[in-house]
């Protein structure tokens, strides 16, 4: 249920207001927006007496929210989110690129792939230190040293650092991480959301692979649901009949989830396509669509990488592709950060 305020409330009013809905036992969401101002009322609402608070004068209107998703619906919060990640805005306005390898191998190979993407115009640098195989003979990435060699290329380049944590046991290792990825494999593991939830840092949720996007949203509230408001979502495409490609990009994302949701959603296609050539398309695509951002894997010698090598972009055909981005992002009205 949401109850939409009029404009300048009395502060006294709105004080006493909120204690009466609190002492229902349900929680408020307040959200001062441009336009409106709203209080989202969180829990079993069915105490509520609709009539009685419609007509405290300080409020325009009472409505019902059907849908699951509260938190991060966009009814509780009108206006989009803008989420900081390491100092780098990510949301309306702005258009971010996340770039570099799928997993991190070697000090060298991340200082260069970072220096390059930034030269490029990556604003954040992405590396898996633990990755989620399907096999359990392959590579199952540095582990502790993949996140130090993050923190050092950090350091190196200024740009904050996306990684993919598998467990709310590694919470503590993961402290100095700018944006805590969730991989597709984890967008359902309701201990580790919840454990994020009180994390306090920026949280990137991908899509699973199976996953409808009532249910995609209802795993960022699971991670809002505990206070922590500042998720960002991925779409990387979905299992569907198709074998062609590696998943099928459902591009439909981005204009439901902004009509439903005002977090931002990110596109990666590296992950849809699973082939090379096919990234920057599907990129243009996901910028005419909306979206507010990319997430592209990059490797120094594809052909070599120890995961997702067919779909890496070697640093040259990143420049390329971010050649491709820069007039059509202006073009969408957005900017880079
Ligand atoms: C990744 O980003 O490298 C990754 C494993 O992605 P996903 O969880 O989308 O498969
Ligand atoms: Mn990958």
């Amino acid at each position: 249920m949401i109850v939409i305020l009029k404009k300048h409330p009395d502060q006294e009013k709105l004080r006493a207001l909120l204690g009466g809905i609190e002492a229902l036992g349900l929680k408020t969401n307040y959200s001062e927006g441009t336009e409106t101002t709203i209080i989202g009322l969180i829990g079993d609402t069915t105490r509520v007496d609709v009539d009685a608070v419609r007509a405290n004068d300080i409020v325009e209107d009472v409505r019902r929210v059907s849908e699951p998703y509260k938190k991060a619906n966009r009814r509780f919060h009108p206006d989009d989110s803008i989420i900081s990640v390491g100092g780098v805005k990510v949301g309306e306005g702005f258009f971010n690129v996340i770039a570099g390898p799928c997993s991190i191998e070697s000090e060298e190979q991340l200082t260069s792939i970072a220096q390059e993407v930034k030269r490029s115009g990556a604003t954040m640098l992405r590396g898996g230190a633990f990755k989620p195989r399907t096999s359990p003979y392959s590579f199952q990435g540095l582990e502790n040293e993949g996140l130090r060699l993050l923190l050092r290329a950090r350091e190196k380049t200024g740009l904050p650092i996306v990684t993919e944590i598998m467990s709310e046991t590694q919470l503590e290792e993961f402290r100095e991480v700018d944006l805590i990825q969730v991989g597709a494999r984890n967008m359902q593991n309701f201990r580790l959301l919840k454990a994020l939830g009180t994390c306090g840092k920026p949280i990137l949720l991908k899509r699973g692979l199976s996953s409808t996007i009532e249910e995609f949203l209802m795993s960022a509230e699971y991670i809002m649901a505990g206070g922590n408001d500042q998720v960002i979502l991925c779409e990387r495409g979905i299992r569907t009949f198709e074998t062609a490609v590696r998943n099928t990009l459902d591009i439909s994302v981005v204009p439901l989830i902004k009509r439903l949701s005002h977090l931002p959603v990110i596109i990666d296609p590296s992950h849809a396509a699973g082939i090379a050539w096919m990234v920057e398309p599907l990129a243009r695509t996901a910028v005419a669509a909306g979206a507010d951002g990319l997430m592209i894997e990059v490797h120094n010698n594809p052909k070599a990488a120890l995961c997702d090598g067919a779909q890496s972009l070697t640093p040259l055909q990143f420049d390329g592709l971010m050649r491709q981005m820069r007039s059509r992002v202006s073009f969408e009205g957005k900017q880079f950060p």
